[in-house]
């Protein structure tokens, strides 16, 4: 199919004072991921819930496959949606087994028990087909969730949260399956979570939402190295902010003179992540470790500069400086940085 899987069209959806989706725009080519990152309480459930159909919206558009499924005087079931849903509250058929569980949705046309069989296999369950969800441990039972999802042939896989209940160690194996299965099945999807680490992982593009709203939709490189604001800058990642003053693309600061991807004048802040800078004992420094925190590969150390701002700063856990050294803080840059400017 030419164009985008998944339109949503200026989606707007209120509960009483709560605006959960104000005015969201999206496009999802196919086969593409997109992942959708933002505190708690921000809308992320809300949307998948509105275009997998479980919830009416208040105004905008839908567009699943082409064919208009929410908008105005139009609301498609649920079931007639073609989507298929990875919820975090995995809810597998307890009386069916894993065969039942993955053929439920097939329509009847099919030979159900081949595709279920064609999808088992896709997931790597092959030879649990007749296991009742309580015989399976908690990664086998969201494979099969996945594997359900799947079957049908969706044009669309919504994921809310899926491995939010599994352990870390497990979740990062599940969700690397997750990713695989979906590329070998070429699905198109959208993947929300509250973990940036996961967004960035999983999607071709990770959608930053704040207050019903995308703040920034991207490619995780560019969300990560150039936010649009400071709320996605730090929500991405730890991110300090140094002042300084913008001529044209260099920034005079305490750190010396920064490179920066906008030019500009005037008063502004760069954007440093810890990893883009280090710290050197140096009595005559102007930077004072107040603390470090052991991170196993990395110590990262929290700096206070003479003109008062913290910033924080990484090295091997092998080189770590003591809390209380007086030390140098230098830029180490492979390109030029963010900076904002201060109204
Ligand atoms: P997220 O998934 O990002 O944590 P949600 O989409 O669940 O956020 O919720 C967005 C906002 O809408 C929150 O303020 C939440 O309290 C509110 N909300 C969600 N569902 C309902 C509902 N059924 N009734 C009233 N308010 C709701
Ligand atoms: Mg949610």
């Amino acid at each position: 199919m030419s164009g985008p899987v998944l339109v949503l069209d200026q989606v707007t959806k209120r509960f009483r004072t709560v605006a959960a989706l104000e005015a969201v725009d999206l496009q999802v080519g196919h086969g593409e991921l997109v992942a959708i990152v933002g505190p708690s309480g921000c809308g992320k459930s809300t949307m998948l819930r509105s275009v997998a159909g479980l919830t009416t919206i208040d105004s905008g558009r839908i567009v699943v496959g082409g064919r208009d499924v929410a908008g105005p005087g139009v609301f498609i079931p649920p079931e007639e949606r073609h989507i298929g849903v990875v919820f975090q509250d995995l809810a597998l058929f307890p009386h069916l087994d894993v065969a039942g569980n993955v053929a439920f949705g097939v329509p009847r046309g099919e030979r159900r028990s081949s595709r279920a069989r064609e999808v088992l296999d896709l997931v790597g369950l092959t030879g649990l087909e007749s296991r009742y969800p309580h015989e399976l441990s908690g990664g086998e039972q969201q494979r099969v969730a996945l594997a359900r999802a799947l079957a049908p042939r969706p044009d669309v896989v919504l994921l809310d949260e899926p491995f939010s209940h599994l352990d870390r160690n497990l979740r990062m194996e599940v969700r690397d399956h997750t990713i695989e299965v979906l590329r070998a099945a070429a699905a198109t999807g959208v993947f929300v979570t509250h973990d940036q680490e996961e967004a960035m992982a999983v999607g071709d593009r990770v959608a930053v939402m704040r207050s019903g709203r995308f703040e920034q939709v991207a490619a995780p490189e560019t969300v990560f190295h150039a936010p649009v604001s400071r709320f996605v800058a730090t929500f991405l990642g730890e991110a300090d902010f140094v002042a300084g003053t913008r001529f044209g693309t260099r920034v005079d600061t305490v750190l010396g003179q920064l490179p920066v991807t906008s030019a500009g004048t005037g008063r502004c802040e760069v954007m440093l992540r810890p990893h883009e800078l280090t710290i050197d004992e140096d009595a005559d420094g102007d930077g004072i470790v107040e603390r470090t925190d052991f991170r196993g590969a990395v110590v990262m150390h929290h700096v206070t500069l003479s003109e008062g701002s913290r910033i924080r700063a990484q090295r091997p856990h092998t080189e770590p400086v003591k809390a209380g050294t007086r030390v140098r803080v230098r830029p180490v840059l492979t390109h030029p940085l963010v900076a904002f400017a201060v109204p």
